[in-house]
């Protein structure tokens, strides 16, 4: 039987996931969330589920090094999405990529500053909108650079939009609707069909059952 590697993300994605492959027969052999592990043994011979960071998960599957992945739109987004298809919307962690900036500032004529960790994202969107944006590259703490004045506005993504609220932020435009995606590696949607369909067909039904609750 061939061997199915699967990429996941610590936290809502592994937390969302784990009962979908579950009811396609797909179990941890041990607590993947309490564990410091980066490799675990499944319930189904042949089948391990790696533990990466989000940013990472499309480049293992676009090099082969995981067979399968899940994995926010917004980062397939900014990666660009080669070397894999995405037969599958998973329809959890659901969120918005919007832009903001500081409540009630009316939006700045000529070219304005936008920080962000989307910097590919936001560098197309603004293009497309025929504004004028220099991107500027944050690893975290987005809502700050307004506040700060770093920035005139962000790209980010927002659920609730409690975090902007407590910051002083406004959500403005919103770039894409947010869920994981399945995604597969090209190759290994041929040469390990046989594994991969079946797998696939019990996720999207997994997907139709209602959760319970
Ligand atoms: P909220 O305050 O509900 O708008 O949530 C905003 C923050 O939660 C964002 O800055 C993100 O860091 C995080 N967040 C919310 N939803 C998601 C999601 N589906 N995937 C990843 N991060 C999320």
């Amino acid at each position: 039987m061939s061997e199915l590697t699967i990429a996941l993300t610590k936290g809502r994605i592994l937390k969302e996931t784990l009962p979908l492959l579950a009811r396609a027969g797909i179990e941890p052999l041990e607590d993947m969330g309490a564990s410091r592990k980066l490799v675990f043994p499944t319930s189904r011979a042949g089948v391990r589920l790696l533990i990466l960071r989000g940013s990472d998960v499309p480049t293992y599957v676009q090099y082969g090094a995981a067979d399968l992945g899940v994995s926010g739109k917004d980062t397939l987004m900014e990666h660009g999405g080669h070397g894999f298809y995405e037969p599958l919307d998973l329809k959890i962690a659901r969120c918005k990529l919007m832009t903001a900036a500081e409540a009630g500032v009316p939006p700045r004529n000529g070219r304005i500053r936008v920080a962000t960790k989307y910097v590919n994202v936001a560098r197309r969107y603004y293009a497309e909108q025929g504004r004028q944006a220099d991107i500027i590259k944050l690893y975290g703490a987005m809502e700050l650079a307004p506040i700060m004045a770093l920035a005139d506005e962000i790209v980010d993504i927002v659920d609730t939009g409690n975090t902007l609220r407590a910051n002083g932020l406004e959500p403005r435009e919103a770039i894409a609707e947010i869920s994981s995606r399945l995604i597969v590696n090209r190759v290994s949607m041929k040469t390990k069909h046989g594994a991969i369909q079946p797998l696939l067909d019990q996720l999207a039904a997994a997907l139709e059952v209602p959760k319970a609750g």
